[in-house]
């Protein structure tokens, strides 16, 4: 893929062995960035990166961010994308959630503070939770409950927005936020319990696809390598607010399923289960903001990433 981002000349990037951290390591090592993979591998592996293991520049560090770490050489960029997330993770780790946004969120500012380098916090459509204002650009407030089973999440990002934008304004960091939706691609983990890992391990093992409530909640997904492309432009960017990084191209959950029967060639069928509590029944990015001032916009159609994806996990059944 083309690469756009300027040299750094060395990345921290939290979360690093996980899905989408793994292939920030991957591009931006290809880049010619070295990278210092911080990570408890509480939801990601090592094998995520084995691929890197012997590139120069690359460096693998196991480590909690919800405690205090550093980095003994020059950084000038910390990607922070160490949290659980999908809600299988999440409410199987509610605490360590909770942590890894706020203590791991003011962990990883005070890395990025103590090498003047610029700092992105991943964080998430859900801070819009089941939105009242569609498609969601990033003036609009959300609509979370802050005690229901997703609050974990939701509200661990909402916070590490919070903090985020308070080191900016009162301390003068360096730093921005990608609002990230709905991610697909390679080394998602089958059981993730997410929509696009689930639907393709269901088919390509001839078993009916779930599809919770009716299957008319809508989702928008976006390939990895599109929101690598984003990520890294917010990161090369003076922006110093929220952006928005998802594809507007919006479906159902059930247009989903059966784009990835098709796909797949499978003969599996649908089953309806039930949908789980506070689902947001739409999920839509605007991304304006993006397209105006970074000439960003997603690039991969839903069946060029879903093919991709198929194919990778055709390969790795067992991951
Ligand atoms: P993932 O679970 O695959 O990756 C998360 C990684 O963080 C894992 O490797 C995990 O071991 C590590 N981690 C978690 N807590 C940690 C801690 N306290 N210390 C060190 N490492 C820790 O999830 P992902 O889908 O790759 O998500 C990565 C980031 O992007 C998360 O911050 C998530 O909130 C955000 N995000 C992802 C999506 C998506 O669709 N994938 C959407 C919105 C936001």
């Amino acid at each position: 893929m083309p690469v756009s981002t300027p040299r750094w000349r060395r990345a921290v990037v939290t979360g690093g062995a996980g899905f989408v951290g793994s292939h920030l390591c991957t591009t931006l090592i290809d880049s010619g960035t070295a990278v210092v993979c911080v990570d408890d591998f509480c939801t990601g592996s090592p094998d995520n990166v084995a691929h890197l293991a012997d590139r120069d520049g690359f460096s693998l560090l196991r480590a909690d961010v919800t405690r205090p770490f550093g980095v003994d050489r020059p950084v000038d960029l910390v990607l922070h994308f160490a949290s659980p997330a999908s809600p299988g993770d999440y409410l199987r780790l509610p605490v360590h959630t909770l942590e890894s946004g706020s203590l791991g969120t003011r962990n990883a500012i005070a890395l990025a503070r103590s090498h003047g380098a610029r700092f992105v916090l991943a964080s998430t459509s859900e801070v819009y939770g089941d939105p009242q204002q569609h498609p969601q650009n990033e003036r609009y407030w959300g609509h979370v409950n802050p005690v229901g089973p997703r609050s974990v999440y939701d509200e661990a990002k909402r916070y590490a927005e919070a903090l985020t934008t308070a080191e900016i304004n009162a301390h003068g960091l360096n730093g921005a936020i990608v609002r990230l939706f709905n991610t697909y691609g390679s080394r998602m983990r089958a059981h993730d319990g997410r929509a696009v890992p689930t639907f393709i391990r269901q088919a390509l093992a001839g078993e009916p696809l779930t599809v919770t409530g009716d299957g008319g909640q809508t989702r928008s997904i976006t390939y990895v390598d599109d929101t690598v492309e984003g990520v890294l432009a917010v990161a090369a960017s003076d922006l110093a607010q929220p952006v928005n990084i998802g594809n507007p191209a919006e479906m159902t959950v059930l247009q989903l399923a059966r784009l990835v029967v098709e796909l797949t060639g499978s003969g599996s069928g649908i089953e309806f289960v039930e949908r789980p509590t506070d689902d947001p029944s739409v999920r839509c990015p605007d991304i304006g903001l993006a397209r105006d001032k970074l000439q960003w916009e997603p690039r991969t159609p839903a069946v060029e990433g879903l093919t991709r994806t198929i194919a990778w996990f055709r390969e790795n059944p067992e991951n």
